[in-house]
């Protein structure tokens, strides 16, 4: 009988990849906390790792024989892809499935942050309104708004398509302009930042992206401004998000992502113009169980055909 390849899953995933993996190969899975506590003789027989977004360079190093990380998520920030691909290892992401998700999710957020629709639900189900009345006026409306996105990739430009129906302004920044949109493009973020009053954040997280969103671009977004953030938490200097928001600075701001999660920073729960989601933005059952699938269908496929479906652009040209 033919001996089934090994794959490594380290620490804790989607279970539709273990159970499909499971079925296909001989499946090591780790621990979270212990992801790499692995005799020699599994180091030596895993050829791939399905992850959930963690792969350092000294870890892939301990895998001679390593040949694919499939990454569970589009942004691959906690993969060593550089590194990886300096050893002739490739790296796949799970791009295009969650799009619609995501930017419905961002919609939900936005309106949400300024409208105060969970804050209205809150007084509804403490029984305010009946003993006080009605729930106040929101100062904001995404009425006359002027949007500018950070990002228009993938996500960034299904956001901006359900963004043109709500009749706001649509800008964009990012290193090189697109020449399939129609919207205004702004050469940097402080540009972007002056000429908008709504921010949307739809960036990876990179060195050059590290802490972009401080106090001098919240600034710049001016009294009214609003700032919603589903890309990478690590691109907002948050102590300076948390002074603006105080100060009032800016006006409000809606985030589903966090520079150290699941920690998220003490003052942010007390502000009340602050919105705040747990990293959900993909996170329903069938996004996630389409993500699931391409993390397995990348393995699948490398090791039937030699070829993967959606490898990152690092990963080495065959
Ligand atoms: P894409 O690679 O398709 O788009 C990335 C966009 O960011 C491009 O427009 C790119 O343009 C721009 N960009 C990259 N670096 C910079 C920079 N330094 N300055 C300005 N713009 C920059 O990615 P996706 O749209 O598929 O995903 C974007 C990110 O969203 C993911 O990397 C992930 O981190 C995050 N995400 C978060 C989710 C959540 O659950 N909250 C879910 C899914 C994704 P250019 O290269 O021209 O600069």
């Amino acid at each position: 009988t033919e001996e089934k390849i090994t794959v490594l899953v380290p620490g804790g995933m989607h279970p539709r990849v273990l159970k499909r993996l499971g079925e296909a190969f001989d499946l090591i899975q780790t621990r979270a906390g212990s992801e790499m506590e692995l005799s020699e003789e599994q180091r030596g027989r895993i050829r791939a790792v399905a992850t959930g977004n963690q792969m350092p360079a000294d870890w892939i190093d301990q895998l001679p024989n390593l040949e694919l990380i499939a990454n569970f998520g589009v942004g691959y920030d906690g993969v060593d892809a550089k590194h990886a691909a300096s050893r002739g290892i490739l790296v796949t992401n799970t791009p295009d499935v969650l799009n619609d998700e995501v930017a419905d999710t961002t919609i939900g957020l936005l309106l949400n942050t300024i409208r105060r629709f969970p804050v209205a639900e809150t007084y509804l189900r403490e029984g305010r309104w009946e003993k006080e009345g009605s729930f106040p006026l929101t100062p904001l409306s995404l009425k006359n708004r002027h949007v500018g996105l950070l990002g228009l990739g993938r996500i960034g430009l299904e956001i901006a398509k359900r963004l043109e129906p709500f009749k706001v302004k649509i800008s964009y920044h990012t290193r090189s302009p697109r020449n399939d949109v129609a919207y205004t493009y702004v050469p940097s973020l402080l540009e972007l930042a002056k000429s908008v009053d709504t921010l949307i954040s739809i960036i990876p997280a990179t060195p050059q992206t590290h802490k972009i969103i401080n106090s001098q671009v919240l600034q710049a977004l001016g009294p009214s401004g609003v700032f919603i953030n589903v890309g990478r938490g690590t691109s907002v200097d948050e102590d300076d998000l948390l002074e603006a928001l105080k100060s009032g600075t800016i006006a409000a701001a809606g985030l589903d992502v966090f520079y150290d999660e699941p920690r998220v920073p003490a003052g942010f729960f007390d502000l009340p113009n602050l919105c705040m989601l747990p990293h959900v933005a993909s996170a329903s059952v069938p996004t996630r169980d389409d993500m699931a699938d391409l993390v397995v269908d990348n393995i699948i496929d490398w090791f039937k055909t030699g070829r993967v479906l959606t490898p990152v652009p690092e990963t080495p040209p065959k």
